[in-house]
């Protein structure tokens, strides 16, 4: 977490945005997008602010939120959640994802994730003292091997975390997979925390599958989201977890003295994003698609191979065929060469395991048409 003088690291995140403004480079790195979310959403904020909604709000979030949460639970996915045991607002999926971790993990135990693996989990599992274990996602498909999992998961083993919609690599585990780690945590006295912040960006058809949804779930997962990706609004930091009551009010004992609470005048906003119309989710998700196609076309027209993401805000390209070997440094050069900055995928896997990532970039395609379309043309220069 620190570098050599003892300083904070930046995040790779922080640190290829910062080189984005310092090169005024297209920034197709850090993931957040450029254009506001629903006017209704936005609204909602600014009269919960007028309406004096500015203090404190109740430890395990506002009413109003968490009876939203447990409506979008049941619409879109059919699973019954009650609103004031089993639900709990956070400081986005980032302090849920570290409040679970505390409240389940401790030193000598092992937590088992998918690598690639979003960075914030790594240094969770580190401050929680565990062990990091992890099942490999290998180009082109980057799709777990269930064999690889079934390794991974042993009685030392506290929590599998997963991440689906997948960030970096949009891979969605697909229902098989679930109830793979649902029977492993069976076995091995465990639990399944799943992260499923692109929930709704999800494409050609595919479906997001909550693992919560699978049977064998209850009492074994835990379930975490945030409205950040599916409202656009990163910045607000709402987030959110559910669980059995037992399961959550662990998490709760953490998460009290973590933030305590945030975000106020958000959430009212947020619960009203959360009953919006479906048709709104539904188009979320296909301009998202649309902006996928796009960036894609303009990588491949630039010479490299891409995947095809399901879900995220994320494609990965291969520079191999451009002779690249060294993706930090591509990266590092990308903005002088093209104008453009992505992230290494190699900034999500361990030091000692980066060799088969060596020549692949994710880049980021939340932003609007025209930024995609300027991103394309200013790569065509690599060709
Ligand atoms: N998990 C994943 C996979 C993410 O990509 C992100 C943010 N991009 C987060 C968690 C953090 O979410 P939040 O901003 O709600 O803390
Ligand atoms: N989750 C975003 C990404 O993957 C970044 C969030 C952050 O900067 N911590 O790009």
């Amino acid at each position: 977490l620190l570098d050599a003088q003892g300083a904070p690291r930046p995040t790779i995140f922080a640190e290829m945005s910062a080189l984005a403004t310092a090169t005024g480079a297209i920034n197709l790195g850090q993931g957040f997008p450029d254009e506001d979310g629903p006017a209704a959403v936005l609204e909602a904020a600014r009269a919960a602010i007028a309406d004096g909604v500015n203090q404190y709000p109740p430890g395990l979030g506002m009413p109003v939120l968490r009876e939203a949460i447990a409506r979008h639970q049941k619409r879109f996915f059919g699973l019954e959640v009650d609103p004031d045991r089993e639900v709990l607002v956070t400081a986005g999926a980032t302090e849920a994802l570290a409040a679970a971790l505390l409240a389940f993990v401790g030193p000598g135990d092992e937590v088992v994730t998918l690598e690639p693996v979003y960075d914030s989990y790594a240094a969770i599992i580190a401050l929680a003292g565990a062990r990091h274990v992890t099942v490999p996602l290998s180009a082109p498909d980057f799709l777990p091997d269930p064999e690889a999992l079934r390794a991974a998961v042993t009685d030392r083993t506290r929590v599998i975390l997963l991440n689906s919609p997948h960030n970096p690599t949009g891979v969605v585990l697909d229902a098989a997979f679930l109830d793979l780690a649902i029977e492993l945590a069976h076995r091995h006295d465990a639990l399944v925390v799943t992260d499923e912040v692109y929930e709704h960006l999800v494409f050609d058809g595919v479906q997001h599958v909550p693992a919560a949804s699978r049977p064998g779930a209850r009492g074994r997962v835990v379930s975490i989201s945030s409205a950040g990706k599916t409202f656009s609004t990163t910045g607000w930091k709402i987030g959110w977890l559910t669980a059995t009551p037992e399961l959550r009010d662990a998490v709760l004992a953490v998460k009290q003295f973590l933030t305590y609470v945030n975000g106020a005048p958000f959430q009212p906003a947020i619960a009203v994003g959360l009953d919006l119309p479906d048709s709104y989710f539904a188009g979320a998700a296909a301009a998202l698609q649309a902006k996928r196609d796009l960036l894609s076309e303009g990588l491949r027209a630039a010479g490299l191979t891409v995947s095809r993401p399901s879900g995220s805000y994320f494609v990965i390209a291969d520079a191999a065929s451009l002779g690249v070997d060294d993706a930090d440094a591509f990266c590092r050069s990308l903005p002088e060469r093209a104008g453009v900055v992505g992230i290494p995928l190699t900034a999500f896997v361990h030091p000692d395991r980066r060799a088969p990532y060596r020549s692949l970039v994710r880049f980021a395609f939340c932003k609007r048409t025209e930024v995609l379309t300027e991103a394309a043309e200013r790569l065509a220069a690599l060709r």
